[in-house]
């Protein structure tokens, strides 16, 4: 996943669009940002939200809103400083993953996967926030980018490796890597992810018209995690609060109560999950879950995916890729179907629910993306 993108807020739609038709030479797609931390906020208990700046910024962005964007976070080396990620993007073109991977590791720094939660960079001051999940072991101990994020202030330098506002083929949000959440004409729609995953899901919200409908599930650490999200849609929003629970039991069985077999194309009515932790309606969706799923598989077994070896990541588009090349019968395009979901997490909570939805409820798994965000025990890279 080095691919990047990103699309801006529809309300900017007009400025980015002039923004990219400036540069519309063949440049590339995607290009290395050196940017500044300029503000950082704790959002709540587990996440902290990191404002970058910097004019190169001005460069940054698609068109429409940022949906799901990916970039890539370079991580410095402790105590160091990354190396010239532009200059290695400009010197080798696409070979530079290769290039920063040859480096000596007390050069490279770490290269980590994060989502855009807002980009405001059509602004005299360009500036873009990233929501870190802190996720600290027994010990205190984080993975590179939580503990970087954890001690981060104004004034430190990171590279980030997202899209270029200037190049042709960003002209339209299906021309990127970046961006998963494709609904094509889907007016009921299903998100579900966990606290990694509520950048993506709180973004899309965000973006999203009156006449869609669905539900979405967040499952979050703690109940300071719940965020105010505004949505002009008729997108039910829970949150569900793990509190001691094991990491994905209640967005699991909040998915099963909500895709039920029969009858799966509407979501059940949207229903309320309190934030306490330890709440009947808690308690209630992971009996859900136990009770287990109906007898028959509605549909076909989806082959497994190997979640310590390869990364779980199945979206329609690629699906339609293969299907194109000729590697999976093609049925119905995946944009004209009237469900969509969009399900993003622990690659082992994902996979479980790939299973649930595409074989024992029967869905079309071109109506479904799902993305393993990270492995539990495994670091990314
Ligand atoms: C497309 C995409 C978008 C993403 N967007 C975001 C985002 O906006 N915000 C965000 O916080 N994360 C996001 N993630 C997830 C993030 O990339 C991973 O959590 C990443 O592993 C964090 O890097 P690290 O250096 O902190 O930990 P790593 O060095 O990768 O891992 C170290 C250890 O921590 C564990 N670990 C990693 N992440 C978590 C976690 N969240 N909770 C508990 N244990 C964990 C690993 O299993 C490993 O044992 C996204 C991932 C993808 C693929």
């Amino acid at each position: 996943m080095t691919e990047v993108s990103t699309t801006r807020p529809a309300r900017r739609n007009a400025q980015s669009a002039s923004r990219a038709d400036a540069g519309q030479a063949a440049v590339s797609a995607v290009r290395a940002f050196n940017v500044v931390v300029s503000r950082v906020e704790r959002v709540s208990s587990n996440f902290r939200r990191i404002t970058f700046g910097g004019a190169c910024l001005t460069d940054f962005g698609v068109q429409g809103s940022t949906l799901d964007l990916r970039i890539k976070v370079m991580i410095p080396p402790a105590g160091g400083e990354c190396a010239d990620l532009g200059a290695l993007m400009d010197g080798s073109g696409s070979g530079w993953y290769q290039q920063w991977l040859s480096l000596d590791a007390s050069e490279r720094g770490d290269m980590r996967t994060y989502t855009v939660r807002d980009s405001r960079c059509d602004q005299p001051t360009p500036e873009l926030d990233v929501d870190f999940v802190m996720h600290f072991d027994s010990d205190g101990k984080g993975g590179p980018a939580s503990q970087w994020a954890a001690s981060a202030e104004p004034g430190d330098r990171v590279w980030l490796i997202g899209p270029n506002i200037h190049a042709a083929t960003c002209s339209t949000a299906g021309a990127y890597g970046g961006i998963e959440w494709r609904p094509g004409l889907a007016q009921n729609v299903l998100l579900a992810g966990d606290e990694t995953a509520v950048p993506a899901i709180s973004a899309i919200l965000e973006s999203l018209p009156a006449d869609i409908s669905g539900h979405a599930f967040l499952e979050v650490p703690d109940g300071s995690d719940c965020q105010d999200i505004q949505t002009r849609s008729n997108v039910g929003i829970s949150w569900l609060v793990r509190g001691g629970r094991p990491h994905g039991e209640l967005l699991d069985a909040a998915v099963r109560q909500a895709v039920r077999v029969p009858g799966w194309v509407s979501l059940a009515a949207p229903f309320r999950v309190s934030l306490g932790s330890d709440t009947p309606s808690g308690q209630a969706l992971a009996a859900a879950a136990r009770a287990g799923g109906p007898e028959r598989a509605a549909g076909p077994e989806p082959e497994d995916i190997d979640i310590d070896k390869t990364i779980l990541w199945e979206t329609p588009q690629l699906l339609d890729a293969a299907a194109l090349d000729g590697s999976l019968n093609p049925d119905k395009p995946s944009g004209a179907l009237p469900f969509y979901a969009w399900i993003a997490g622990e690659a082992a909570v994902v996979r479980g629910l790939r299973r649930y939805l595409v074989r024992d409820v029967g869905i079309d798994r071109k109506q479904v993306a799902f993305m393993g965000y990270w492995r539990q025990g495994k670091a990314e890279g």
